[in-house]
């Protein structure tokens, strides 16, 4: 499958863009408006081809495959340092 035909899928193709770049990732507010954005990556299909897309070529910004900013830093940390 080739990164054009999965994304294609993508639940996030048909929902509110900015539902994805919540202003911040901590507070109240924050976590609740990344945890929505992220209710629709855990249910989208194609959630598994945007993890391995999105720790090989980080977004700066915003909420993709379940992952924050943050999130993704340490993700790739770990897989480059398993130990
Ligand atoms: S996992 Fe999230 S960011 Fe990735 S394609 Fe699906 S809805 Fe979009």
């Amino acid at each position: 499958m080739t990164t054009t035909t999965w994304t294609r899928r993508g639940a996030c193709r048909t929902a509110d863009p900015e539902l994805f770049f919540p202003i911040s990732h901590t507070g109240p507010r924050g976590q609740a408006d990344t945890e929505e954005a992220k209710k629709v990556c855990r249910a989208c299909t194609v959630l598994r081809n945007c993890r391995a897309d999105v720790l090989d070529n980080p977004p700066e910004y915003g909420v993709f495959a379940a992952t924050t900013p943050d999130e993704r830093r340490t993700l790739r940390a770990r897989r480059l340092n398993p130990n």
